[in-house]
């Protein structure tokens, strides 16, 4: 019954315009906000809030802003273009902080909008400053939510205690999901598949935030998004045994069993790929509505891990010495392009994220 309910909304979502979907999440980001005061005690208050996140998350939409604090990584994913990139003129750096005051002077043109820490390839916690930065901008008027993706590699005491007061000067409750991207089951998973032996570094890191969570009374959505090798079978409950060991009541699990690609992206054989969509591909991709702010002051449109490929930058809207006015010029051009023309940018090409635009 309950997986009805949740498939019936995921569905009703699903059909809302990226304004709606805005209003509905910003809204039940204010309700989690405020029943999390309540906590703890009350057990009627978790499935609420659990219910707010569900909520929160589905409402994502197409049209957020992926904002990348540093596109250097500590990881070497075999699902990722970085360690090819690195073979290239590509500058690898942390965001300034003269970039990230002229980012905040063009907030003016977005309302209500997400912002996801997330950057294209690197990791948001190896930027010397990632919680001043990220503060800056989740107190803006204009942000109505945001969000982070790390590896949790970085994710020590030290950085707990900087989330912390992060979390604690986020009055309006804004950020109230974190994403962690974790390497299957197993040490040689995670190696295999992260090229790094970080797998019981990540366990503790995550063992020490989730019992500082509950000292501090936060009720913070913690999503495990669980890479795994070909052939290796998901399991919740076996992934909750491993990484949840402090039983934090606001995790979420999802598997990865298939992996995005493009024909651009050279593949491994260690994981499985999606297949591209049989769907007609004559509307633009949705994705290209979102706005990426990366490290070195450019401005992307889309910004997942496959926007970006070695040596190519063709969903680049242009940079911060551009007026906002041009940037959507280049944004409505490529979509002119590919939906008039059938024009489409490389990336995009044999992309098996592609989402039609509504
Ligand atoms: S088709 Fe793929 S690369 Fe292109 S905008 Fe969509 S998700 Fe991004």
């Amino acid at each position: 019954m309950k997986r009805k309910i949740k498939v019936i909304l995921e569905n009703y979502l699903k059909r809302l315009s990226d304004n709606q979907s805005d209003k509905v999440s910003n809204a039940f980001t204010f309700i989690k906000s405020k029943l999390g005061s309540i906590y703890p005690g009350l057990s009627i208050v978790r499935p609420l809030i659990r219910l707010c996140d569900f909520i929160i998350v589905r409402g994502n939409g197409n049209r957020f802003i992926e904002f990348e604090l540093s596109n250097i990584c500590n990881a070497r994913c075999v699902f990722c273009p970085y360690p090819d990139m690195l073979r290239t003129d590509k500058k690898f750096m942390h965001m300034n902080e003269q970039t990230l005051d002229r980012i905040v002077g063009s907030f003016q043109h977005f309302k209500g909008v997400l912002v996801s820490f997330t950057p294209t390839t690197g990791d948001t916690l190896l930027h010397p400053e990632w919680d001043k930065y990220i503060h800056s901008i989740i107190q803006l008027p204009q942000v109505g939510r945001a969000t982070m993706f790390t590896n949790a590699i970085e994710l020590d005491l030290e950085a707990i205690d900087r989330l912390i007061v992060l979390l604690r000067r986020d009055r309006k409750g804004k950020f109230s999901q974190l994403y962690l991207s974790l390497g299957g089951y197993s040490r040689d998973s995670y190696k295999n598949l992260y090229q790094v032996d970080r797998f019981e570094k990540v366990r503790g890191n995550i063992d020490a935030l989730f019992k500082r969570l509950k000292l501090e009374k936060i009720c913070l959505g913690v999503h495990f998004h669980i890479k795994l090798e070909k052939g290796v079978e998901p399991n919740t409950d076996l992934a909750m045994n491993i990484y949840n060991r402090e039983k934090y009541p606001y995790v979420y699990v999802s598997h990865s069993v298939s992996y995005f690609s493009n024909d651009a992206y050279k593949r491994n054989a260690l994981i499985d790929y999606y297949s591209e969509s049989s769907e007609d591909h004559s509307r633009a991709c949705a994705y290209l509505n979102k706005t990426r702010f990366a490290a070195d002051g450019s401005i992307w449109a889309d910004g997942c891990v496959i926007s970006e490929m070695p040596d190519d930058a063709s969903l680049k809207l242009g940079n911060l010495d551009l007026g906002w006015e041009t940037l959507e010029a280049k944004r409505n051009e490529l979509v002119s392009n590919w939906e008039l023309n059938r024009e489409i940018p490389q990336p995009c090409k044999g992309c098996t994220m592609y989402r039609p635009r509504k």
